[in-house]
């Protein structure tokens, strides 16, 4: 088996932790595979690097492809630019994907959501561009172009595909925001007819679409949207199928990926010991499919399948009394 050069980030908070099970069960599931672990986040300038995404950091994920990143903390309201967005734009990660399934073991209210959400990663209301006009007014710029609606609308229905999905539902403001959201519709809308008409398509009004999702989330299959509604709907989603704690993404370019979950730093628990790691563990199954690596990858799901249906390694987001390390190390003993 080839070996594989992947950048590991730990990041802030709960970031160290879960990143430390996740690498656990990566190797235990026989992975050969050269770690380059570098900072971002607070722990970047913490150990002396230039800012909270050094130079060298962007440097090993731009050469080597592939990273798996735990979560950083990204001050509110002042500071620096968040790491994650700059990460993105950087290195033009223009799709995320946040696939949310409900999972046997998990109780939730709702049984049989598979749901992925695709997110578009560089523009809308994240592309930071603020200012104060006068003392007292200040704008956010929500910039659209037509180039990434283009190029996240083919992502997603060339996902779709692949993936044997059979429907994409455009979550949108456009009744609103009729330029920016309008032009989101408009390129998807050409992408379903003159390339994909083999998917379903529907567009929804994101207010109504939210309390659709919490009222029958089965129903729904690839949602498509903008930066801002995709951030909000996937923790949405996520809450439908047990929490973030079970929630992997990745967030993808044309020839760099960058493997992450969707929660945050979570400092209300950090360095405790109790962060659920699946949701890295989830994220770093992505990354082994997108590797090539798909026979590891399953072999993980399998492991972490049993362990939730046994119920007696679980976190306590997921109602159970483990800690971090013993979670994945019940992963590590289910291992085939
Ligand atoms: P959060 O996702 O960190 O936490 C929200 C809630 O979910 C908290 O109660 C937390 O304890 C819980 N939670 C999250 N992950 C969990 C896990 N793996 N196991 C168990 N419980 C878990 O969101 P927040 O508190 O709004 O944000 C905290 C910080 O994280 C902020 O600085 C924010 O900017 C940053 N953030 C970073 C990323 C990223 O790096 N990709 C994503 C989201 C938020």
């Amino acid at each position: 088996m080839a070996k594989h050069t992947i950048v590991l980030i730990p990041g802030d908070g709960i970031g160290p932790e879960v990143t430390t099970a996740a690498r656990r069960v990566v190797e235990a599931a026989g992975l050969s595979v050269e770690w380059v672990e570098l900072p971002a986040g607070a722990t970047a300038v913490e150990q002396g690097f230039e800012n909270v995404l050094p130079q060298r950091t962007l440097a090993a994920i731009a050469a080597h492809k592939v990273a798996l990143k735990g979560p950083v903390t990204t001050p509110i309201g002042k500071g620096f630019t968040s790491v994650n967005v700059q990460l993105r734009k950087k290195l033009n990660l223009y799709a995320a994907i946040r696939p949310a399934r409900s999972l046997d073991g998990v109780k939730t209210r709702f049984e049989k959501v598979d749901i992925v959400v695709i997110r578009e990663n560089t523009e809308g209301l994240y592309s930071g561009l603020e200012q104060e006009v006068v003392p007292g007014v200040v704008t956010s710029l929500k910039v659209a172009t037509e180039l990434a609606c283009t190029r996240i609308a083919r992502f997603a229905f060339r996902y779709a595909t692949r993936r044997h999905r059979k429907r994409i539902n455009v979550f949108h403001k456009a009744n609103i925001m009729k330029m920016s959201d309008g032009l989101l519709l408009t390129c998807a809308r050409r992408i379903h007819e003159e390339e994909y008409p083999n998917i379903d398509y529907e567009e929804t009004i994101i207010d109504a679409g939210c309390m659709k999702l919490v009222q029958d989330p089965t129903r729904f299959d690839v949602l498509l949207t903008e930066n801002l509604y995709g951030d909000v709907v996937s923790d949405l989603c996520a809450g439908l199928v047990g929490g973030l704690g079970v929630v992997g993404g990745a967030n993808i370019g044309d020839d760099t990926a960058v493997f992450e979950a969707v929660h945050g730093s979570a400092p209300d628990i950090a360095g405790k010991g109790i962060a659920n790691p699946l949701a890295l563990i989830m994220s770093a199954v992505m990354m082994l499919d997108h590797v090539h690596e798909e026979v590891i990858g399953q072999r993980i799901t399998s492991a972490y399948k049993q362990v939730l249906i046994e119920g007696k390694a679980l976190t306590r987001d997921l109602g159970g009394t483990a800690g971090t390390s013993e979670f994945a190390e019940a992963i590590i003993a289910r291992l085939k």
